[in-house]
Protein backbone atom coordinates (compact mmCIF):
# COMPACT_ATOMS: atom_id res chain seq x y z
CA UNK A 1 0.00 0.00 0.00
CA UNK A 2 1.42 3.93 -0.78
CA UNK A 3 -0.68 6.48 -1.52
CA UNK A 4 -1.82 10.12 -1.38
CA UNK A 5 -3.82 11.54 0.77
CA UNK A 6 -4.61 14.73 2.46
CA UNK A 7 -4.48 15.33 6.03
CA UNK A 8 -7.32 17.48 7.80
CA UNK A 9 -6.66 18.51 11.33
CA UNK A 10 -9.50 20.43 13.16
CA UNK A 11 -9.60 23.78 14.96
CA UNK A 12 -10.63 24.20 18.00
CA UNK A 13 -13.53 21.89 18.39
CA UNK A 14 -11.82 20.14 21.10
CA UNK A 15 -13.20 22.59 23.56
CA UNK A 16 -16.57 21.88 23.03
CA UNK A 17 -16.93 18.27 25.36
CA UNK A 18 -20.01 16.96 24.85
CA UNK A 19 -20.89 19.01 21.34
CA UNK A 20 -17.89 17.80 19.94
CA UNK A 21 -19.66 15.20 18.01
CA UNK A 22 -22.11 17.93 16.68
CA UNK A 23 -18.88 19.89 15.61
CA UNK A 24 -17.36 17.00 13.85
CA UNK A 25 -20.39 16.45 12.14
CA UNK A 26 -21.13 19.70 10.71
CA UNK A 27 -17.35 20.20 10.03
CA UNK A 28 -17.82 17.15 7.84
CA UNK A 29 -20.84 18.14 5.96
CA UNK A 30 -19.31 21.39 5.31
CA UNK A 31 -16.64 19.92 3.71
CA UNK A 32 -18.64 17.60 1.67
CA UNK A 33 -20.60 20.54 0.70
CA UNK A 34 -17.41 23.07 -0.45
CA UNK A 35 -15.80 20.08 -2.03
CA UNK A 36 -18.53 19.04 -4.30
CA UNK A 37 -18.20 18.67 -7.96
CA UNK A 38 -14.18 17.22 -7.00
CA UNK A 39 -13.69 13.45 -7.57
CA UNK A 40 -12.72 12.00 -4.14
CA UNK A 41 -13.21 10.21 -0.81
CA UNK A 42 -13.62 11.71 2.45
CA UNK A 43 -13.21 9.74 5.94
CA UNK A 44 -13.04 10.53 9.33
CA UNK A 45 -11.31 9.10 12.28
CA UNK A 46 -9.67 9.42 15.51
CA UNK A 47 -10.08 13.58 15.34
CA UNK A 48 -9.04 13.99 11.49
CA UNK A 49 -10.75 13.96 7.81
CA UNK A 50 -8.81 12.31 5.31
CA UNK A 51 -9.18 12.99 2.31
CA UNK A 52 -8.16 10.15 -1.02
CA UNK A 53 -8.56 9.27 -4.45
CA UNK A 54 -8.31 12.42 -5.97
CA UNK A 55 -6.88 14.18 -8.74
CA UNK A 56 -7.44 18.08 -8.15
CA UNK A 57 -5.04 18.49 -5.82
CA UNK A 58 -4.37 22.58 -6.59
CA UNK A 59 -8.09 23.00 -6.12
CA UNK A 60 -8.88 20.64 -3.51
CA UNK A 61 -5.95 22.39 -1.22
CA UNK A 62 -7.69 25.76 -2.16
CA UNK A 63 -11.07 25.25 -1.18
CA UNK A 64 -9.96 23.36 2.07
CA UNK A 65 -7.86 26.38 3.13
CA UNK A 66 -11.58 28.37 2.89
CA UNK A 67 -13.52 26.19 5.56
CA UNK A 68 -13.64 27.26 8.97
CA UNK A 69 -13.26 24.76 11.33
CA UNK A 70 -10.06 23.42 9.67
CA UNK A 71 -6.98 24.46 11.36
CA UNK A 72 -4.61 22.27 9.01
CA UNK A 73 -4.00 20.22 6.12
CA UNK A 74 -0.60 18.28 5.05
CA UNK A 75 -0.73 16.64 1.54
CA UNK A 76 0.55 13.20 3.16
CA UNK A 77 2.17 10.00 1.61
CA UNK A 78 -0.08 6.79 3.30
CA UNK A 79 1.90 3.74 3.91
CA UNK A 80 2.02 0.66 6.11
CA UNK A 81 3.04 1.52 9.55
CA UNK A 82 6.33 -1.53 9.02
CA UNK A 83 9.69 0.33 8.90
CA UNK A 84 10.65 -0.95 5.59
CA UNK A 85 7.68 0.79 3.77
CA UNK A 86 8.02 3.77 5.98
CA UNK A 87 12.05 3.98 4.75
CA UNK A 88 11.26 3.31 0.95
CA UNK A 89 8.13 6.10 0.95
CA UNK A 90 10.21 8.80 2.75
CA UNK A 91 13.38 7.82 0.14
CA UNK A 92 10.69 8.99 -2.52
CA UNK A 93 10.88 12.43 -1.13
CA UNK A 94 12.56 14.98 -3.43
CA UNK A 95 14.09 16.91 -0.44
CA UNK A 96 15.75 20.44 -2.30
CA UNK A 97 17.53 21.69 0.71
CA UNK A 98 20.88 21.20 2.26
CA UNK A 99 19.40 19.91 5.39
CA UNK A 100 16.94 17.84 7.08
CA UNK A 101 15.79 16.29 9.79
CA UNK A 102 12.77 13.74 10.67
CA UNK A 103 10.33 14.06 13.33
CA UNK A 104 8.96 10.94 14.03
CA UNK A 105 5.00 10.57 16.07
CA UNK A 106 4.02 7.66 17.53
CA UNK A 107 0.22 7.49 18.50
CA UNK A 108 0.45 3.88 18.15
CA UNK A 109 2.22 3.03 21.59
CA UNK A 110 2.60 -0.27 21.05
CA UNK A 111 4.67 0.15 17.71
CA UNK A 112 7.90 -1.79 18.45
CA UNK A 113 10.34 1.00 17.55
CA UNK A 114 10.68 4.07 19.94
CA UNK A 115 9.83 7.16 18.07
CA UNK A 116 13.63 8.20 17.96
CA UNK A 117 14.82 4.53 16.47
CA UNK A 118 11.94 5.25 13.56
CA UNK A 119 13.18 8.63 13.24
CA UNK A 120 16.91 7.37 12.50
CA UNK A 121 16.28 4.62 10.68
CA UNK A 122 14.09 6.75 8.15
CA UNK A 123 17.07 9.66 8.05
CA UNK A 124 19.39 6.52 7.26
CA UNK A 125 17.15 5.79 4.36
CA UNK A 126 16.90 9.29 2.92
CA UNK A 127 21.20 9.92 3.37
CA UNK A 128 21.58 6.85 1.64
CA UNK A 129 19.22 7.89 -1.43
CA UNK A 130 20.92 11.70 -1.11
CA UNK A 131 24.33 11.60 -0.12
CA UNK A 132 24.97 15.30 -0.60
CA UNK A 133 22.54 16.18 2.57
CA UNK A 134 23.47 16.17 5.86
CA UNK A 135 21.17 16.00 8.92
CA UNK A 136 20.60 18.89 11.22
CA UNK A 137 18.72 18.61 14.42
CA UNK A 138 18.08 21.67 15.85
CA UNK A 139 18.18 24.20 12.54
CA UNK A 140 17.08 22.15 9.79
CA UNK A 141 15.58 23.55 6.04
CA UNK A 142 13.44 20.69 5.87
CA UNK A 143 11.40 18.15 8.21
CA UNK A 144 9.65 14.98 7.42
CA UNK A 145 7.02 14.16 9.68
CA UNK A 146 6.37 10.35 10.19
CA UNK A 147 3.08 9.63 11.82
CA UNK A 148 2.49 6.41 13.00
CA UNK A 149 -1.51 5.65 13.79
CA UNK A 150 -2.79 2.90 15.85
CA UNK A 151 -4.73 1.36 12.64
CA UNK A 152 -1.25 0.02 11.45
CA UNK A 153 -0.66 2.98 9.06
CA UNK A 154 1.81 5.71 8.55
CA UNK A 155 1.64 8.72 7.08
CA UNK A 156 4.55 11.16 5.92
CA UNK A 157 4.26 14.68 4.73
CA UNK A 158 6.79 17.68 4.71
CA UNK A 159 4.35 20.72 5.17
CA UNK A 160 1.67 21.50 7.29
CA UNK A 161 -0.54 24.24 5.85
CA UNK A 162 -2.28 26.39 7.78
CA UNK A 163 -5.59 27.40 6.93
CA UNK A 164 -8.99 29.09 8.20
CA UNK A 165 -9.46 28.05 11.55
CA UNK A 166 -12.25 29.13 13.75
CA UNK A 167 -15.71 27.45 14.10
CA UNK A 168 -17.30 25.30 11.42
CA UNK A 169 -20.29 27.74 9.69
CA UNK A 170 -23.84 26.81 11.09
CA UNK A 171 -22.34 25.97 15.06
CA UNK A 172 -23.08 29.36 16.24
CA UNK A 173 -26.19 29.85 14.17
CA UNK A 174 -27.16 32.60 11.71
CA UNK A 175 -27.01 36.23 11.95
CA UNK A 176 -27.95 39.08 9.12
CA UNK A 177 -25.07 41.10 7.55
CA UNK A 178 -26.01 44.46 6.91
CA UNK A 179 -23.72 44.26 3.24
CA UNK A 180 -22.76 48.14 1.81
CA UNK A 181 -20.52 48.10 -1.56
CA UNK A 182 -17.86 49.00 0.96
CA UNK A 183 -14.77 47.60 2.30
CA UNK A 184 -15.87 46.78 6.12
CA UNK A 185 -19.12 45.41 5.76
CA UNK A 186 -18.12 41.94 3.71
CA UNK A 187 -14.70 41.90 6.14
CA UNK A 188 -17.16 42.36 9.16
CA UNK A 189 -19.40 39.28 7.69
CA UNK A 190 -16.49 37.10 7.20
CA UNK A 191 -15.33 37.35 10.70
CA UNK A 192 -18.46 36.53 12.48
CA UNK A 193 -18.73 33.52 10.05
CA UNK A 194 -15.27 32.89 11.26
CA UNK A 195 -17.15 32.26 14.54
CA UNK A 196 -19.24 29.67 13.34
CA UNK A 197 -22.29 32.06 12.62
CA UNK A 198 -24.00 31.24 8.94
CA UNK A 199 -24.71 34.56 7.11
CA UNK A 200 -27.66 36.18 5.40
CA UNK A 201 -27.42 39.48 4.19
CA UNK A 202 -29.30 42.57 4.15
CA UNK A 203 -28.60 45.35 1.31
CA UNK A 204 -30.08 48.96 0.82
CA UNK A 205 -30.45 50.51 -2.48
CA UNK A 206 -31.83 53.88 -3.70
CA UNK A 207 -32.11 52.86 -7.63
CA UNK A 208 -32.55 55.31 -9.75
CA UNK A 209 -30.60 57.09 -7.52
CA UNK A 210 -27.49 54.73 -7.33
CA UNK A 211 -27.45 51.96 -10.62
CA UNK A 212 -27.64 48.64 -11.19
CA UNK A 213 -24.05 47.85 -11.22
CA UNK A 214 -23.94 49.22 -7.09
CA UNK A 215 -26.75 46.41 -6.71
CA UNK A 216 -24.47 43.72 -8.59
CA UNK A 217 -21.19 44.78 -6.86
CA UNK A 218 -23.06 43.52 -3.34
CA UNK A 219 -24.04 40.24 -5.31
CA UNK A 220 -20.50 39.50 -6.36
CA UNK A 221 -19.04 40.58 -3.08
CA UNK A 222 -21.75 37.99 -1.45
CA UNK A 223 -20.41 35.33 -4.00
CA UNK A 224 -17.05 35.97 -2.90
CA UNK A 225 -17.86 35.37 0.89
CA UNK A 226 -19.85 32.64 0.46
CA UNK A 227 -16.53 30.78 -0.95
CA UNK A 228 -16.24 31.14 3.37
CA UNK A 229 -19.50 31.16 4.48
CA UNK A 230 -21.47 28.82 2.47
CA UNK A 231 -24.69 29.91 0.67
CA UNK A 232 -26.18 33.17 1.67
CA UNK A 233 -29.74 34.84 1.03
CA UNK A 234 -29.24 38.61 0.45
CA UNK A 235 -32.70 40.42 0.69
CA UNK A 236 -32.17 43.58 -1.25
CA UNK A 237 -34.31 46.86 0.46
CA UNK A 238 -35.67 49.51 -2.07
CA UNK A 239 -34.79 52.11 -0.33
CA UNK A 240 -35.51 55.00 -2.10
CA UNK A 241 -39.12 56.18 -0.78
CA UNK A 242 -37.93 56.20 2.79
CA UNK A 243 -34.65 57.96 2.08
CA UNK A 244 -36.81 60.71 0.32
CA UNK A 245 -39.16 60.86 3.22
CA UNK A 246 -36.31 61.51 5.47
CA UNK A 247 -34.82 63.91 3.20
CA UNK A 248 -38.23 66.31 2.71
CA UNK A 249 -39.07 65.94 6.55
CA UNK A 250 -35.82 66.19 8.74
CA UNK A 251 -32.91 68.21 9.12
CA UNK A 252 -30.47 67.76 6.78
CA UNK A 253 -27.67 67.39 9.35
CA UNK A 254 -29.32 64.13 10.92
CA UNK A 255 -29.89 62.88 7.35
CA UNK A 256 -27.67 60.10 8.34
CA UNK A 257 -28.32 59.36 11.64
CA UNK A 258 -32.51 58.87 10.73
CA UNK A 259 -31.16 57.09 7.35
CA UNK A 260 -28.84 54.37 10.01
CA UNK A 261 -32.53 54.07 12.30
CA UNK A 262 -34.45 53.46 9.47
CA UNK A 263 -31.91 51.06 8.40
CA UNK A 264 -31.93 48.97 11.40
CA UNK A 265 -35.79 49.19 12.01
CA UNK A 266 -36.04 46.81 9.01
CA UNK A 267 -32.95 44.96 8.90
CA UNK A 268 -34.18 43.64 12.64
CA UNK A 269 -37.39 42.68 11.48
CA UNK A 270 -36.39 40.59 8.01
CA UNK A 271 -33.55 39.10 11.01
CA UNK A 272 -36.91 38.42 12.48
CA UNK A 273 -38.66 36.68 9.07
CA UNK A 274 -34.97 34.73 8.41
CA UNK A 275 -34.78 33.78 11.81
CA UNK A 276 -31.50 35.68 12.28
CA UNK A 277 -29.99 35.60 16.10
CA UNK A 278 -27.61 38.73 15.66
CA UNK A 279 -27.35 41.60 13.39
CA UNK A 280 -23.58 42.33 11.56
CA UNK A 281 -22.02 45.32 10.38
CA UNK A 282 -18.83 46.85 9.32
CA UNK A 283 -18.84 50.20 11.49
CA UNK A 284 -15.88 51.38 13.22
CA UNK A 285 -15.50 53.48 16.33
CA UNK A 286 -14.38 56.78 15.21
CA UNK A 287 -14.42 56.19 11.17
CA UNK A 288 -17.04 58.58 9.60
CA UNK A 289 -19.35 61.07 11.33
CA UNK A 290 -21.72 57.81 11.84
CA UNK A 291 -19.66 56.09 13.55
CA UNK A 292 -18.31 58.35 16.84
CA UNK A 293 -19.32 56.76 20.12
CA UNK A 294 -22.56 59.54 20.08
CA UNK A 295 -24.15 58.05 16.45
CA UNK A 296 -23.84 54.42 17.44
CA UNK A 297 -25.60 55.16 20.82
CA UNK A 298 -28.46 56.45 18.25
CA UNK A 299 -28.60 54.34 15.84
CA UNK A 300 -28.03 51.01 18.30
CA UNK A 301 -31.08 52.11 20.43
CA UNK A 302 -33.37 51.24 17.80
CA UNK A 303 -32.71 47.64 17.63
CA UNK A 304 -33.75 45.82 21.44
CA UNK A 305 -34.43 42.16 20.36
CA UNK A 306 -30.77 40.89 19.71
CA UNK A 307 -27.18 42.13 19.66
CA UNK A 308 -25.35 43.60 16.91
CA UNK A 309 -22.12 42.56 16.21
CA UNK A 310 -19.42 44.98 15.22
CA UNK A 311 -16.26 42.77 14.59
CA UNK A 312 -14.08 45.36 12.69
CA UNK A 313 -15.14 48.24 15.87
CA UNK A 314 -11.66 48.25 17.43
CA UNK A 315 -9.68 48.11 13.75
CA UNK A 316 -7.74 51.06 11.71
CA UNK A 317 -8.41 51.32 8.08
CA UNK A 318 -5.28 49.46 7.35
CA UNK A 319 -5.86 46.40 9.38
CA UNK A 320 -9.74 46.06 7.48
CA UNK A 321 -8.14 46.71 4.00
CA UNK A 322 -5.59 43.91 4.78
CA UNK A 323 -8.06 41.61 5.08
CA UNK A 324 -10.03 42.39 2.69
CA UNK A 325 -7.10 41.57 0.46
CA UNK A 326 -6.53 38.30 2.08
CA UNK A 327 -10.11 37.42 1.53
CA UNK A 328 -10.27 38.89 -2.12
CA UNK A 329 -13.07 41.41 -1.62
CA UNK A 330 -10.44 44.33 -1.92
CA UNK A 331 -10.85 44.50 -5.58
CA UNK A 332 -14.68 44.48 -5.57
CA UNK A 333 -15.06 46.82 -2.90
CA UNK A 334 -13.44 49.71 -4.26
CA UNK A 335 -15.09 49.37 -7.43
CA UNK A 336 -16.46 53.12 -7.47
CA UNK A 337 -20.39 52.64 -7.97
CA UNK A 338 -22.32 55.01 -4.84
CA UNK A 339 -23.86 53.53 -2.39
CA UNK A 340 -27.43 54.84 -1.08
CA UNK A 341 -25.68 56.38 1.78
CA UNK A 342 -24.32 59.47 -0.39
CA UNK A 343 -27.69 60.07 -1.80
CA UNK A 344 -28.42 63.26 -0.03
CA UNK A 345 -25.85 63.64 1.89
CA UNK A 346 -25.75 66.93 4.04
CA UNK A 347 -22.58 68.88 3.81
CA UNK A 348 -21.94 68.18 7.19
CA UNK A 349 -23.43 65.39 9.65
CA UNK A 350 -23.78 65.71 12.84
CA UNK A 351 -21.15 63.29 15.19
CA UNK A 352 -22.84 64.01 18.02
CA UNK A 353 -26.24 63.57 17.69
CA UNK A 354 -28.91 62.96 20.49
CA UNK A 355 -31.38 59.98 21.03
CA UNK A 356 -33.74 63.42 22.08
CA UNK A 357 -33.21 64.94 19.04
CA UNK A 358 -33.39 61.95 16.11
CA UNK A 359 -36.75 60.95 17.77
CA UNK A 360 -37.86 64.48 17.04
CA UNK A 361 -36.77 64.59 13.90
CA UNK A 362 -38.69 61.27 13.45
CA UNK A 363 -41.85 62.61 14.58
CA UNK A 364 -41.61 64.98 11.54
CA UNK A 365 -42.37 61.52 9.50
CA UNK A 366 -45.63 60.72 9.61
CA UNK A 367 -45.69 57.15 8.51
CA UNK A 368 -42.66 55.32 9.26
CA UNK A 369 -44.64 51.93 10.08
CA UNK A 370 -46.47 51.71 6.79
CA UNK A 371 -42.83 53.31 4.98
CA UNK A 372 -41.21 50.38 6.81
CA UNK A 373 -44.17 47.98 6.11
CA UNK A 374 -43.79 48.76 2.19
CA UNK A 375 -40.23 48.94 1.79
CA UNK A 376 -40.43 44.68 3.18
CA UNK A 377 -43.08 43.74 1.29
CA UNK A 378 -41.38 44.89 -1.73
CA UNK A 379 -38.07 43.66 -0.71
CA UNK A 380 -36.43 41.06 -3.61
CA UNK A 381 -34.83 37.91 -2.54
CA UNK A 382 -31.71 36.68 -4.00
CA UNK A 383 -30.00 33.19 -3.07
CA UNK A 384 -26.17 33.55 -3.57
CA UNK A 385 -24.26 30.10 -3.86
CA UNK A 386 -20.50 30.24 -5.47
CA UNK A 387 -19.10 26.88 -6.33
P1 LIG B 1 -18.62 49.83 4.45
O1 LIG B 1 -17.22 49.89 3.95
O2 LIG B 1 -18.99 48.50 5.01
O3 LIG B 1 -19.62 50.38 3.47
P2 LIG B 1 -18.39 52.38 5.57
O4 LIG B 1 -17.07 52.67 6.14
O5 LIG B 1 -18.71 52.91 4.23
O6 LIG B 1 -18.65 50.82 5.67
P3 LIG B 1 -20.87 53.38 6.49
O7 LIG B 1 -21.25 53.70 5.11
O8 LIG B 1 -20.99 54.41 7.56
O9 LIG B 1 -19.41 52.87 6.65
O10 LIG B 1 -21.70 52.13 6.95
C1 LIG B 1 -21.54 51.52 8.21
C2 LIG B 1 -22.16 50.14 8.13
O11 LIG B 1 -23.57 50.25 7.86
C3 LIG B 1 -21.61 49.32 6.99
O12 LIG B 1 -20.42 48.66 7.35
C4 LIG B 1 -22.73 48.37 6.71
O13 LIG B 1 -22.71 47.29 7.62
C5 LIG B 1 -23.96 49.22 6.97
N1 LIG B 1 -24.44 49.82 5.70
C6 LIG B 1 -24.17 51.02 5.18
N2 LIG B 1 -24.78 51.21 3.99
C7 LIG B 1 -25.48 50.08 3.75
C8 LIG B 1 -26.33 49.63 2.68
N3 LIG B 1 -26.57 50.39 1.62
N4 LIG B 1 -26.87 48.40 2.78
C9 LIG B 1 -26.62 47.62 3.85
N5 LIG B 1 -25.85 47.98 4.86
C10 LIG B 1 -25.27 49.18 4.83
MG1 LIG C 1 -20.41 52.40 3.04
Amino acid sequence: MNNKVIIIRYAELYLKGKNRKFFENLLMDNIKKSLRGIDCKITFGRSRYEISDYSEEKELLSRLQKIFGIHSISVAQKCDADINAICETVKQYSIETQTFKVNTNRADKMYPMTSVEVSAEAGGAILSANPKLKVDVHDPQTVINIDIREDGCAYIFKDKILCAGGMPVGSAGKGLLLLSGGLDSPVAGYMMAKRGLKLNAIHFHSYPYTSEKAKQKVIDLAEILSEYAGPITLTCIPFTKIQEEIHKCCTSNYMITIVRRFMMRIAERVAMLDECGCLINGESLGQVASQTLQSITVTNDIVKSMPIFRPCIGMDKQEIIELALKIKTYNTSILPYEDCCTVFLPDSPVTKPTLKRAEYEERKIANIDSLIAEAIYNREIIHIEKI
